[in-house]
């Protein structure tokens, strides 16, 4: 089990960040969940995870579209076994048309982020003598749709560092992989569908169906659970020798 590890996930007060303290926890991690907010719900959460699985969890403040925070972060945790970078945002528009602001966020929020965090936590792992590095990247970090230009460029940046951070680590007892997701039925997706229905002029049925799960074989979303499931597997002794690569949980997505 994870049992005296302890996880730091990033954007984790919702959807597949969740997901995968639950299951860090349910594995006996101890988890540092957070967001930006600093409401009574960001830390109710951590109270249910403590109360439920009997690990340590807590919540910690920090906005990850500042460097600075992002490793505050990692020094507030005091330790971190177990890295999950996974706060992220999405913007839909055409390249001509995109705000330089959301261009700005997406790659500080997606990638920049996970440099920052990485960086702080590396150190931590070798004193530790033990590490995993999880990016939370996305089928987009391999392959590319229209509109989402920011979001790609993150995406594609997180797959290569992680397989630089690997290289970094090849000879210690760390590891760095990326997870890409297909489509998740989270906020983030949710947030999604209705510019994606004017954007084709469709229902909300058919742009689940032929839009957002066009290129998901399955048609199927993934679930929260089966990504802290991908998580925890990436953390066991059977994949100490996975490092520098993707797993993709996307229905098929990338087979096409
Ligand atoms: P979500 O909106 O439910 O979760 C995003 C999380 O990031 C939230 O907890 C949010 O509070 C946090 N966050 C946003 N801005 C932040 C900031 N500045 N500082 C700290 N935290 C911040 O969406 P999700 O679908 O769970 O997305 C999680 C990750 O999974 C993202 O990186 C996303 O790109 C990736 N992903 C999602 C899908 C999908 O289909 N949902 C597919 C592939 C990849």
């Amino acid at each position: 089990t994870l049992s005296g590890k302890t996880a730091v996930i990033t954007g984790s007060n919702s959807g597949i960040g969740l997901g995968i303290a639950w299951e860090l926890a349910r594995a006996g991690a101890d988890v540092v969940l957070n967001s930006f907010t600093d409401r009574d719900e960001d830390h109710a959460l951590a109270r249910d995870i403590a109360e439920e699985t009997g690990t340590q969890a807590r919540y910690i403040k920090a906005d990850m579209s500042q460097g600075a925070e992002c490793r505050d972060l990692i020094a507030q945790a005091g330790s971190c076994d177990i890295l999950v970078n996974n706060a992220g945002i999405q913007h839909v528009a055409p390249i001509d048309e995109f705000p330089v602001e959301k261009w700005d966020a997406i790659i500080a929020i997606n990638m920049s982020s996970a440099f920052h965090t990485t960086a702080a936590a590396l150190p931590m792992m070798r004193a530790a003598g033990w590490g995993r590095v999880v990016n939370i990247a996305s089928a987009h970090g391999l392959t590319a749709s229209p509109f989402k230009s920011a979001y790609i460029a993150a995406k594609h940046g997180v797959v290569g560092m992680t397989k630089t951070v690997a290289l970094e680590t090849a000879q210690e007892p760390i590891t760095a992989n990326a997870i890409c997701p297909g489509y998740v039925l989270t906020p983030l997706v949710e947030a999604q569908i209705p510019d994606t229905m004017k954007k084709y002029d469709m229902g909300r049925d058919e742009v689940v169906k032929k839009v957002m799960l066009e290129r998901q074989p399955s048609k199927e979303f993934a679930t929260v659970e089966q990504l802290g499931g991908t998580t925890v597997f990436l953390c066991s002794d059977a994949a100490a020798q996975i490092t520098g690569t993707t797993i993709s949980v996307d229905g098929g997505w990338t087979a096409l």
